[in-house]
C-alpha cells in the first residue's frame, strides 16, 4: 500500500529514477520475504522430516521383487547433496553388480527356480550431536551356498558437512600409527583366523588413507571384506580395538567430541525403557459364524511419512491393524511405532534388517529375532504379537526359533502388489478381486500410493460386509495357536 502509494507519486511526478528505486526497493524487499519464508518453510521442514534418534538422517527405504530376484535397500539420506552423493554412489554401484551378476546367472536361476538376493542395511551410531557412525553392509547371493558380504563405512559429521577421513579419526603422529598397528595386530590375533595373508594385512594397514573403520562408544573396528586379507573361506573379517586401548591415539578433537558430548536422547529413551506398561486389554466381542471378517496388515515401517497418513486414515473408520515393524526402521522412528501401539494397533515382527532368514546360520536369526523384539519394546514397551519373516520365506530353523520367541508365523492370503503397481485402481482390483473372509492382507506402509488407495479401499470392504480384527485376534477366533505357518484363517468351520 505504502509502497502503491509511492508508486503512483513517482509515476505522477514522471520522475523515472525514482520510480526505478522504489521498484528496485520492492523488489530487493519482496525476494527477502519470500527467502526468508522459504528458508523457514525448509527448517520447518528438516524438523518434521527427520528422524528424532538421529536428528538430521532419514532412512530411504526401496524393495523390488522380480521373478529371478529381489533386493531390499534401507540407506542413510540427509538434505545436504554432497553427503548424500557418495553413500548413493556405493549403493548404486552394489546394484549395478547385482544386477550384472543376476543377468550372467540368469538361465540358471530360472532353471534351479532360484531368486537371487540383495539386502543393503545401514546400522547407524549416533557418537556426538551431529556425528554419526554410518556401517553399510551390503549382502548379495546370486547362487551357490555362500553369499558375498561387503562393508562401507562413513563417519559423517553433519553439522561440518563432511565425512571424517583417517587424520581426522586419528592422531597421524608415527608414533600413534605404530601403535594403532600393533593394537590391530594383537586383536587379529585373537580372532585366530585361518588363512589370512601376511602380506596382504601389511599392506592395508601401511596404508592409513585406506582404513576402513567403524567407531563405536566402546571399540574401534577395523573391517575387510572377504578376500581382501584372508582366503574367501575366512569370510569378511571385523577387528575390533576396545576404545580404552585405543583412546590415546585418537585425534584429541575426535577424542573430546566423542567422550564428553553425551547424546541427550539417550536420557529420553531411558524414560521409555522405565516406564511400566500395561498390556491393553482387547475389547473381545463374540465373533459370528456368518460375519466376514479380515486382517490388514503393514510391513516394512515404521515410515516417517506413510506410517502417520495410515494411521489417520484407520482412526477415521475406527480400525485396527497389524504392523509388521522392521527393528532398523523402528530404531530411526520409535516415536513412530509408539504411536501405532498407543493408537491400539497390534505390534508384530518384521525382524531387523529384512533379511532371508533361510539363508542365515542359526545364531544370525536369533540375532535378528531377539533384536526386532529388544527394539519394539524399547519403543513402545510392548512386544510384538506375531513375527512375518521377510519374503515369506521360512525353513526348519526359523519355524524352530519362532516358536522358542513364542511368535506365531503369519504369511498371508490376499497380497494387494502394492509393491508392485503403485496406484489406487489397481490395488484396490487386486484386492477386491481376491478377498475373503478369514483373509489376512498384505499391505506396506511404506509407500505414499499405499496410503492413497487405502480410504477407497476400506470403504469397498465396508461395503462388502468385512469387519477388520487383528492377525491375533483371527487367529485367537479360529483357535489356531502354535508357530504356523498361517495364511489365512478357515471360517464357518
Ligand atoms: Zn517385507
Amino acid at each position: 500500500m505504502k509502497y502503491t502509494k509511492r508508486i503512483k507519486e513517482a509515476v505522477k511526478e514522471k520522475n523515472l529514477l525514482k520510480l526505478l528505486i522504489v521498484l528496485i526497493f520492492f523488489s530487493i524487499l519482496s525476494s527477502g520475504v519470500s527467502l526468508f519464508f522459504s528458508q523457514r518453510s525448509n527448517a520447518m521442514k528438516e524438523t518434521i522430516s527427520s528422524s528424532k534418534i538421529y536428528p538430521g538422517l532419514n532412512l530411504k527405504t526401496r524393495k523390488q521383487e522380480a521373478d529371478i530376484y529381489t533386493l531390499f535397500i534401507s540407506q542413510p539420506v540427509s538434505d545436504i547433496e554432497k553427503i548424500n552423493d557418495p553413500i548413493n554412489q556405493w549403493v548404486n554401484q552394489e546394484r549395478e553388480n547385482f544386477k550384472k551378476e543376476v543377468q550372467s546367472y540368469e538361465t540358471s536361476l530360472k532353471e534351479n527356480d532360484f531368486s537371487a538376493h540383495l539386502n543393503i542395511q545401514t546400522d547407524t551410531d549416533k557418537l556426538a550431536d551431529n556425528l554419526y557412525n554410518l556401517e553399510l553392509e551390503s549382502y548379495q547371493l546370486t547362487g551357490g551356498a555362500n553369499g558375498t558380504t561387503k562393508t562401507k563405512t562413513f563417519l559423517l559429521d553433519l553439522k561440518a558437512e563432511k565425512f571424517l577421513e583417517t587424520k581426522d579419526i586419528f592422531s597421524i603422529e608415527e608414533e600413534s600409527l605404530t601403535a594403532i598397528r600393533e593394537l590391530f595386530y594383537e586383536e587379529l590375533e585373537k580372532e585366530k583366523i585361518d588363512f589370512v595373508f601376511e602380506n596382504l594385512v601389511e599392506e592395508r594397514m601401511a596404508d592409513d588413507d585406506s582404513w576402513r573403520v567403524s567407531i563405536h562408544s566402546d571399540s574401534v573396528s577395523f573391517i575387510f571384506d572377504q578376500y581382501e586379507i584372508a582366503a574367501g573361506a575366512a569370510g569378511d573379517i571385523h577387528v575390533s580395538i576396545p576404545m580404552e586401548k585405543i583412546k590415546a591415539h585418537l585425534n584429541p578433537s575426535f577424542a573430546k567430541r566423542i567422550s564428553l558430548e553425551v547424546p541427550e536422547e539417550e536420557v529420553v529413551e531411558e524414560e521409555i525403557v522405565e516406564e511400566e506398561r500395561i498390556e491393553k486389554e482387547e475389547k473381545k466381542e463374540p465373533l459370528k459364524a456368518d460375519d466376514k471378517y479380515i486382517a490388514l496388515t503393514f510391513d516394512d515401517g515404521p515410515h516417517l511419512k506413510v506410517t502417520p497418513r495410515i494411521l489417520d486414515i484407520l482412526k477415521d473408520h475406527e480400525i485396527k491393524a497389524t504392523f509388521y515393524m522392521l527393528g532398523n526402521q523402528v530404531d530411526y522412528y520409535p516415536g513412530i511405532a509408539k504411536d501405532v501401539y498407543d493408537q491400539g494397533h497390534e505390534l508384530a515382527s518384521h525382524t531387523m534388517s529384512h533379511k532371508d532368514l533361510t539363508l542365515l546360520g542359526a545364531g544370525q536369526i536369533r540375532e535378528e529375532i531377539q533384536r526386532t523384539t529388544d527394539s519394539i519394546k524399547k519403543a513402545t514397551g510392548a512386544y510384538p504379537k506375531s513375527i512375518r519373516p521377510p519374503y515369506g520365506a521360512y525353513n526348519d530353523a526359523v519355524k524352530n526359533l519362532a516358536s522358542e520367541f513364542d511368535l506365531p508365523m503369519v504369511m498371508w492370503s490376499v497380497d494387494s502388489l502394492d509393491w508392485k503397481n503403485r496406484e489406487t485402481q489397481a490395488i484396490n482390483q487386486e484386492v477386491m478381486s481376491t478377498v475373503h473372509s478369514g483373509a489376512i492382507l498384505l499391505l506396506h506402509d511404506i509407500h505414499a500410493t499405499t496410503a492413497d488407495a487405502l480410504p477407497v479401499l476400506l470403504k469397498n470392504l465396508e461395503n462388502e460386509g468385512y469387519e477388520f480384527l487383528t492377525v491375533s485376534q483371527l487367529l485367537e477366533y479360529a483357535d489356531l495357536d502354535g508357530v504356523g505357518p498361517y495364511y489365512n484363517v478357515k471360517m464357518n468351520e
